[in-house]
Order: C-alpha cells, then structure tokens, then sequence
C-alpha cells in the first residue's frame, strides 16, 4: 500500500470503530511515512502501538515517537546478546537494540520487550526479566511459538509439553518475584492461551478465592480471539485472521472496506472463528476450559493437521487436568 492507500485503510478503520492499530512488520521504521501514518491514525482517536527490532530508534525516532503519542513501543530481543544475535542472524542487533529500547525510555515511551519461546532460547528467560529490571521495562511478552505456514518446520524449533510448562512457571515465580520486591510490571504469555487455564489451575492450589478473580478476569477475555478481536493486514492490504496467518486471505483492503471484509460471514473460517466452539474437534471439542482458552491458536492446529478446527497441538495439559475421560 502506498501512502495515500495506507491512510484510506486507516480513516476505515477509524470509521469501524477499531480502538487500536499495531505497526509491525517485518520492521515498520523501513517504511519512510509511519510516522505520518501515525499522526494521521492518532488524529482520527486511533490508539497506536509500534513493533520494532528496534535498531533504528535513534534518539530522535523516539523523541518523534513519543511526539506522535505511541502508547506502546514494542522491541523483539529472543535472548542475551550471543543468543539474541544468533537468533536475528545478525551480529550486533542485540546491542542495536538495546539503544533503541534506552532511547525509548528515555523518552518516557512505554517499553514491551518481546520474546519468542524457543528451543534456541528458552534458559535465557530469567536474563530477560533482569534486563527489564535493569533498564526500565515496563512490559514483558512472552510469545510462544506459532507454526506459519502448513506444514511449517517452524514446528522443530518449538519446545516441548514439558518444557514448555517449566517455561512458564519460570514466568510465573519471577512475575511474583518482581511485584513481591514492589516492582511490579506487566508480564504476558501470547499464542498459548492454555496458560491462562494453567494458572487459574495453578492458583486454585494455593489461593483458591485469587483463582476464581482469575478465572473471572480470564472469561471476560474469552480466550483465543484470531479473527474475533485481532486481525492482521499485509503490506499489500490482505486481510488474515491473525498476525500468524498468513497463508489465508479473507479479502484485500485496497478492493472493500476493511468493516465489510471483516463482519462477512459468507467466508467459512471467518465466520467459524467467530463462533467456535461447535467446530472444535480432539481435546479441544471436550474441554471444560473453552470459555477462558477458545480453543487456542487454530492457525497452530491448520499448520500441523490441516485442519484449522483440530486440537492445538501445543496445549500442554493433561488429560485429567482438563477433565477430559
Ligand atoms: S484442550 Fe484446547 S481449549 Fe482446552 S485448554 Fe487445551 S488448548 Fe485450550
């Protein structure tokens, strides 16, 4: 899209009612006019939010953008400098980055460091939470792993049940360890919507009148939202249920009104993702869990059975734990 296609996108999007644009990319700062696109999505009372690898946020970008009003500046750091530069490919992206994260809060940005769970880098959470300490994070997100694309190998690089529970119980203790020192930041898991059943389990344990506030807060959530309340737009102005699904296209901006595009039931997994329950299939179909998880990441169950509506494969409770026989 070029400039004046990108800000028609936006005033339609503004004339829906979307409450919040994400600029991400690949990396958003290579397109000479975002900040503009900014500007000209905050005028129309757009929340914006940036998703950066952070290597070009100069001391002047973040004065711009935090000029601009950005509520939130994203920056991917995968793990310290040696593994973080091994998971970029690049050496020197992790100090790049760094700059861009001390710019922004120098500039009193509001800082997400975002971290993919990998095989490659899943020891190196620990590291993450005292660089955030360290450097005035605000926000931690921790992505688990989705497989774009079918058949995706992306699959090997993912960790297993196992791990993938360790991993998040590390989250959790140093989640508790900040706030119980009064440091208290914002701590995510995104794309496994299993923890949050895995904590509102993990809770009831031990505090079971926290559990059910959680299970609460977790229900007016309502799980996995892909096509729902997230969508994704191309650089070329498709329309995807998601951030992670690429490979389908429910329209193209540039031919209809995002709006039309977006409310169409004609398309079947549009519409299924809105209401979904019914479709579910394997675990998911017989969990007890749907009306705080979703059914997870249906782009996950597409990738490795073909089948957009099967269990998600990186749901790592068990059986009993779900109270499925
Ligand atoms: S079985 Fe499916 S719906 Fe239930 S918690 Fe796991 S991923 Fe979520």
């Amino acid at each position: 899209m070029d400039t004046a296609s990108a800000r028609a996108f936006i005033h339609d999007l503004a004339a829906f009612g979307v409450p919040v644009v994400l600029f991400s990319g690949g990396e958003p700062l290579l397109r000479d006019d975002l900040l503009d696109l900014a500007t000209f999505a905050v005028e129309r009372g757009l929340r914006v939010v940036l998703s950066s690898n952070g290597t070009l946020i100069t001391d002047d970008t973040a004065r711009e953008l935090g000029r601009i009003g950005f509520a939130e500046v994203g920056i991917s750091l995968d793990g310290m400098e040696a593994v973080n530069d091994r998971f970029r490919g690049r050496q020197g992206a992790y100090r790049a980055a760094l700059e861009g994260i001390r710019n922004c809060v120098k500039h009193g940005l509001r800082v997400s460091l975002r971290f993919t769970i990998t095989r490659l880098n899943f020891r190196e959470v620990p590291s993450i939470f005292s660089l955030a300490e360290r450097e005035g994070v605000e926000r931690l997100c921790f992505y688990h792993l989705a497989y774009s694309g079918r058949g995706s190998t992306l699959v090997q690089e993912d960790i297993g049940h196992i791990q993938t529970r360790q991993t998040v119980d590390t989250i959790c203790e140093l989640t508790q360890d900040l706030h119980r020192r009064g440091l208290p930041k914002e701590v995510l898991t995104v794309a496994n919507h299993a923890d949050g059943v895995y904590l509102y389990l993990r809770t009831k344990e031990t505090n079971p009148e926290r559990a059910e506030y959680i299970y609460a807060l977790l229900k007016r959530n309502g799980g996995n939202s892909s096509g729902v309340r997230i969508g994704a737009v191309d650089p070329v102005g498709n329309v995807h249920p998601d951030q992670f699904w690429w490979q389908y296209s429910a329209g193209n901006v540039m031919e209809r009104r995002f709006g039309d595009i977006w409310v169409d039931t004609s398309d079947a997994l549009m519409s299924g993702l809105k209401d979904r329950k019914g479709l579910l299939k394997g675990r998911c179909g017989r969990c007890q869990y749907l009306d705080i998880c979703n059914g997870n990441l249906r782009q996950r169950a597409e990738a490795v059975y073909g089948d957009a509506w099967a269990e998600d494969p990186a749901c790592y409770l068990t059986d009993e734990e779900l109270g499925i026989k």
